[in-house]
């Protein structure tokens, strides 16, 4: 049996995550449960899953969820679950836990700090924030490699590689192949941008998912920090990381090998096929509610180039490995108060592209020296974005 922690449970990953565990009780036990503000969702969760630990990053919500399950604002613990709560609380659990197996799901950079913990306490990490990578890739792997954590991909495309590559040998890769479904407009013409309302955007045509992925995939900027990601997962150089929009999103990711071979992942776009891998890795025995490939209903499969022009976020990608120092931390910073912009209406869609764009002008050349230094370029470029679309800081 598995132990699992769930860092991140109430989001569209973490409840996959908890929906698979629920058709897999045999396989499973839940040691940890971690969220932001959704006291609610957690609350269930607690009373459905018994974790050992629980917690929420946010106070206002903790309190909260200690009066759902009716307890004191003194109370530590629910019917022998421990409730903690913030960040430093939050990481100290993660890594005194019993889970062997950690799912980090936490949206955005927020959950650098619980992958870092996890990394540092030598826990295999499931992993779907692409952000840690993406801010600060060296010093996660850094941590994993001094602890002997180890990290599965869950993104469908890293999991797709990862399986690719299970008994290739490192000097026979020659590229990865990243697969996008191009996202809800990929046929939209550029004009027609400024008027793409967010309801809109809102609507993958493949996947299911959080609203800030939802938003990075309309502006193909989750491809643009999966580059990043694969930089560091697979330790790819920029041109050996190619993007390829295949719209029916049925091929998750391929690799090339130097004999000329291709070698291909392929499923119905489904998160609990990526999920249930990176639980039960390096063993497949979960039988995953996900439906069978039908090929013969796939019948046909397209591959189109990303266009640079209306969707510029793979190429910044790729410049941003180039320059190296934190310029990928400040376009994952840049994009984040962007995404937030466009959600709360103060800009439109293209307006993320523009903002990332003078952030990197204005921020992309600064390097850093450690932990601390990153966050607080990360900061600068989070308080800068911030007042540039009008949005009040936390
Ligand atoms: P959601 O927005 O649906 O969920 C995010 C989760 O993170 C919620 O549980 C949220 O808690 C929690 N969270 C946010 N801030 C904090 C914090 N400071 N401390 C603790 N928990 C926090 O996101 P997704 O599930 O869509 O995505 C999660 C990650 O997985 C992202 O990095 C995304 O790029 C990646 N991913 C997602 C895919 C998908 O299909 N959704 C596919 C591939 C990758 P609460 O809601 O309670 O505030």
């Amino acid at each position: 049996m598995r132990r699992v922690a769930v860092v991140g449970s109430t989001g569209s990953i973490g409840q996959s995550a908890l929906e698979l565990i629920r058709e897999n009780r045999r396989e499973f036990s839940v040691e940890l449960l971690v969220a932001g503000r959704q006291w609610e969702a957690l609350a269930r969760s607690i009373v459905e899953f018994r974790p050992s630990v629980a917690g929420l990053s946010d106070r206002a919500s903790f309190e909260k969820l200690q009066s759902e399950l009716g307890l004191s604002a003194l109370a530590t613990s629910f019917e022998g679950t421990r409730l903690v709560c913030g960040e430093s609380e939050i990481c100290v659990a993660i890594a005194e836990s019993k889970a062997s197996v950690v799912l980090a799901a936490v949206v955005g950079m927020a959950g650098l700090p619980g992958v870092l913990a996890a990394a540092r306490a030598g826990k295999s990490i499931a992993l779907a924030n692409k952000e840690s990578l993406v801010v600060a890739g060296g010093i996660v792997l850094e941590a994993v490699r001094a602890s002997g954590a180890h990290i599965v991909p869950v993104d469908s495309e890293h999991s797709a590689i990862f399986q690719c590559l299970q008994g290739v040998k490192r000097e026979d890769l020659e590229s990865v192949i990243l697969t996008s479904s191009g996202g809800p407009f990929r046929t939209t013409p550029a004009t027609q941008f400024d008027s793409i309302t967010v309801e809109k955007a809102l609507k993958h045509p493949k996947w299911s998912m959080g609203a800030k992925i939802s938003i990075d995939s309309a502006t193909m900027m989750n491809k643009a920090l999966e580059v990043i990601e694969a930089h560091w997962l697979f330790d790819l150089p920029p041109q050996g990381i190619e993007v390829v929009v295949h719209p029916e999103h049925i091929i998750h990711s391929l690799i090339r090998l130097r004999d000329g071979s291709v070698l291909a992942q392929l499923s119905v776009p489904d998160m609990k096929g990526p999920i249930g891998f990176g639980l039960t890795y390096p063993e497949r025995r979960l039988r995953v509610a996900m439906p069978h490939l039908d090929l013969y209903k796939v019948a046909q499969m397209n591959f189109e180039q990303v266009d640079d022009d209306r969707f510029p976020g793979v190429s910044r990608a790729k410049e941003c490995l180039r320059v190296g120092g934190g310029a990928s931390a400040v376009m994952n910073s840049a994009n984040e108060v962007a995404v937030e912009a466009f959600l709360q209406k103060k800009i439109p869609l293209t307006g993320i592209n523009r903002l990332i764009g003078d952030a990197l002008h204005s921020f992309g050349g600064i390097g850093y020296s450690g932990l601390e230094d990153l966050l607080g370029l990360c900061s600068s470029v989070t308080d800068w974005a911030r007042q540039r679309v009008g949005i009040v800081p936390k």
